[in-house]
């Protein structure tokens, strides 16, 4: 493997690069009109431009994909995570073009694509399931019948889900139908597949993920957990590793069950089997991520494992080189996606251009970033920037540094998730670990943030004024 192409942009594909690079590997970058000059064009060896800002016609389009990286001689693409990461068919159409897919094969990316699919494969591997409805509910009273069985509350979800779209929390049998009609009619716009499913709503839920590694040749290990119970809108906004809910035991029956999900699907790469934990300690299969994840960063930094280097080894055909033995989780990481969304307005996108943007430094601090001082940031996709990621000995450590960081965050012109993290690191339920994935609904108030904002103001106009009754007779101030 002499050059690879990464088929993405933003923040991901600097992250690729970079690896690629120490590994000697030559990179493609490809880039819409959007990203002309964005970072991960500049970073990489070469680029080649893929057509207008809509995704559709240019990130997502496996042909043009597939001529860019002819037309340079790639001959591995990395997919990086969203767009074509998860299509079976574009899998599919490298192996007929003998072009190497940095991921599992097409066979094992469809059966997990599909959440019913993905249950159905995995029976009879002992895996913990959440109790629902086994197969697409197809009328309103099948679905009500099941919800009845399993007791209310129940979710709807779209069986080609993702990114947390296309859930619906129904809690009584009366507000069933509309809530089934719209999780029917958003899956068939958001997946093209309006297949919807129903599980037990998990009441005080917290997500818990195992991370994965295997080769080729049969080899598995696990690297232990993430925890991301912050979500907004069902996705993430921070996450950490270790778990403050679990104990070695808990640790390792949920590695060894995320490693019978992948014999079922005959997994081979990085992928991320997901589960929700209730109340009671309880975990249950959610789904499998087959692809590289958004939250990698934390489990490098305790395992100090890179992923991509590994992900890269496995599709050259390597033998896993890690045992289940050598695998540690030493300290403690947390990782804050910075978004540029107003936390203030129900976290919606804030578009606009980067005026300042200076990044925090540190050696317990890493920011995988993607964009630069002055970028626009586009309409056209996820409003990720970066990801603030910060280290520890201990969890208390892990979250004063990332307080420090948020500050050295230099940041104006968009609206950000930065203060949102503050404010989850600085909360008791958090500083407790006793929060769930309800923690935005339960304590966020945008009124908190402005009530801080207004107090640091205040702060700072005592301060200047003192500094002003001070020296105010040997300040001049030019006219
Ligand atoms: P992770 O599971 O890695 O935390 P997210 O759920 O935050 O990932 O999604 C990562 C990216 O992939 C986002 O850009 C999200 O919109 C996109 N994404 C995830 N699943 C799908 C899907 N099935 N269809 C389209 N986009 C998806
Ligand atoms: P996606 O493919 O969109 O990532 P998931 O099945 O992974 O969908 O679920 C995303 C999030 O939705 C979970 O992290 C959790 O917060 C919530 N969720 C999913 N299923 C349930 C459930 N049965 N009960 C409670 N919350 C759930
Ligand atoms: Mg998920």
């Amino acid at each position: 493997m002499k050059k690879i192409l990464i088929a993405n942009r933003g923040e991901i594909a600097c992250r690729v690069i970079k690896t690629a690079r120490k590994m000697g590997i030559s990179t493609v970058a490809v880039y819409s009109d959007a990203d002309r000059t964005s970072l991960h064009v500049k970073m990489a060896d070469e680029a080649v431009h893929i057509g207008p800002p809509p995704s559709v016609d240019s990130y997502l389009s496996i042909e043009k994909i597939i001529d860019a990286a002819k037309a340079t001689g790639a001959d591995a693409i990395h997919p990086g995570y969203g767009f074509l990461s998860e299509n079976d068919k574009f899998a599919e159409a490298l192996e007929t073009e003998d072009i190497t897919f940095i991921g599992p094969s097409a066979h094992a990316i469809r059966v997990m694509g599909n959440k019913l699919d993905a249950k159905e494969a995995v029976k009879g591997f002992d895996i913990p399931q959440v109790p629902g409805s086994p197969e697409a509910v197809q009328s309103v009273e099948e679905g009500i019948g099941i919800a009845e069985n399993i007791g209310w509350p129940v979710m709807i979800k779209a069986a080609a889900g993702g990114g947390g779209k296309g859930m619906r929390i129904v809690r009584d049998k009366e507000s069933f139908k509309d809530q089934f009609r719209s999780a029917q009619s958003e899956a068939l716009s958001a997946f093209a597949n309006d297949a919807v499913f129903i599980e037990k709503y998990i009441t005080s839920p917290r997500h818990i993920e195992i991370q994965i590694l295997c080769d080729l040749h049969g080899n598995g290990v696990h690297l232990f957990e993430r925890e991301c119970s912050i979500q907004r809108r069902h996705q993430k906004v921070v996450e950490e590793s270790p778990s403050v809910k679990l104990d070695d035991t808990l640790r390792h029956a949920m590695g060894t069950t995320a490693l019978n999900v992948a014999k079922a699907c005959n997994y081979s790469g990085a992928g991320t089997v997901e589960f929700i934990m209730d109340a009671s300690g309880h975990y249950y299969f959610l789904e499998m991520n087959t692809r590289l994840q958004v939250e990698h960063p934390v489990t490098e930094m305790v395992t100090g494992v890179d992923l991509v280097e590994h992900q890269i080894r496995i599709a050259r055909g390597e033998v896993l080189a890690l045992t289940q033995e050598e695998m540690k989780q030493t300290g403690h990481a947390i990782e804050l996606r910075v978004y540029a969304e107003d936390p203030l307005n129900n976290f919606l996108p804030s578009i606009g251009r980067l005026v300042k943007y200076g990044l925090p430094k540190g050696p317990n601090v890493r920011v995988d970033n993607g964009f630069l001082e002055g970028d626009e940031i586009p309409i056209y996709y996820d409003p990720m920037i970066a990801k603030l990621v910060t280290y520890g000995t201990t969890r208390e450590e892990a979250i004063a540094n990332m307080i420090r960081a948020i500050s050295n965050y230099d940041i104006e012109g968009i609206e950000t998730t930065l203060e949102f993290g503050r404010f989850c690191m600085q909360h008791k339920a958090f500083k407790d670990g006793t929060y769930d994935t309800h923690f935005v609904s339960h304590y966020f108030n945008p009124e908190i943030i402005l009530d801080t904002m207004a107090a640091e103001n205040k702060n700072a106009a005592k301060a200047a004024l003192m500094h002003w009754i001070k020296y105010k007779n040997t300040v001049r101030i030019p006219h």
